[in-house]
């Protein structure tokens, strides 16, 4: 490993994340926590303890990105999401593409251009059914580990229909189905169908250009995955680290500071 050279910090709704790159661009560690109320000192302190980790008294130059960007105090510069994700995934695919990132609280689709630069973008960050919130509340609800979602949805052998197009109805729906003794898993993947076809719906307003890509802590979703090819019709791609891409992305734009 050669020198780490620079810090990306994404302090995103519901998880805070940070990666450091050496010289070559390369991730050389991250570290990731659940976001808590006081994001200023969280970021600080990961930021002091990514330095630690790598032996280095004085942490390189900061990027930040995420819902909580303006927080980051250590930061040379702040930057949208939109741009870290590209940027980010971009140079650990080595391709462009169509880029649907769905984290805790919203869900983008971003068209890849040249170098990684987004040339088009739809976002989702009013309604709580097309995001990763959607799947935790639900999950919450079932009394399923968020972790468990994607595999059971996949090994369901029928779906219950979810018709509701809203978080809090959609409860409803579920609390009605498990009254009716529907089986769980059947639930479980009806509810990822819901939320995948907001998802190809918002995606296609960009332009679907191969492949689709996944980055954010839902595409370490497997139902998610398989059942957005299904939908889009087209392979889905995933890069390494798909939660730290907008962290990633930040190091490199901090690299290049
Ligand atoms: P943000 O950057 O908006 O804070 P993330 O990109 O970290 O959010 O995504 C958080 C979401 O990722 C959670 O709401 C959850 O749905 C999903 N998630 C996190 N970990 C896992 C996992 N191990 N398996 C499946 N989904 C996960």
């Amino acid at each position: 490993m050669s020198r780490v050279l620079a810090f990306g910090v994404d302090a995103g709704s519901t998880t805070c994340k940070a990666v450091a790159v050496d010289a070559t661009g390369t991730l050389v560690a991250s570290r990731l926590e659940a976001t808590r109320p006081r994001l200023e000192e969280q970021a600080a302190a990961m930021v002091a303890a990514l330095a630690a980790d790598l032996g280095t008294a004085e942490p390189p130059p900061v990027v930040a990105t995420g819902y909580g960007r303006q927080l980051v105090r250590v930061a040379v510069r702040c930057v949208t999401e939109i741009t870290c994700h590209s940027r980010g995934v971009f140079r650990a695919l080595g391709h462009g593409g169509t880029l649907v990132d769905i984290g805790g609280q919203d869900a983008k689709a971003i068209r890849i251009g040249e170098g990684g630069r987004p040339v088009d973008f739809a976002m989702n960050d009013k309604c709580a059914a097309g995001t990763g919130r959607f799947l935790e509340h639900t999950a919450g609800r079932l009394g399923v580990p968020v972790a468990e979602l994607g595999t059971r949805a996949l090994a369901a052998r029928e779906e219950e229909p979810i018709s509701s197009t809203c978080t809090v109805f959609a409860e409803s729906e579920i609390i009605s189905l498990i009254g009716r003794g529907a089986d769980l898993d059947a639930i479980i993947r009806g509810l990822h169908r819901s939320l995948v076809g907001r998802i190809v719906a918002m995606a296609r307003t960009v332009g679907l250009e191969p492949p689709l890509i996944l980055s954010g802590g839902v595409a370490l979703n497997a139902g998610v995955r398989v059942m957005m090819e299904e939908a889009a019709g087209m392979a889905v791609v995933l890069p390494p680290h798909p939660q730290l891409m907008g962290a990633y992305g930040a190091a490199l734009l901090a690299l290049e500071q």
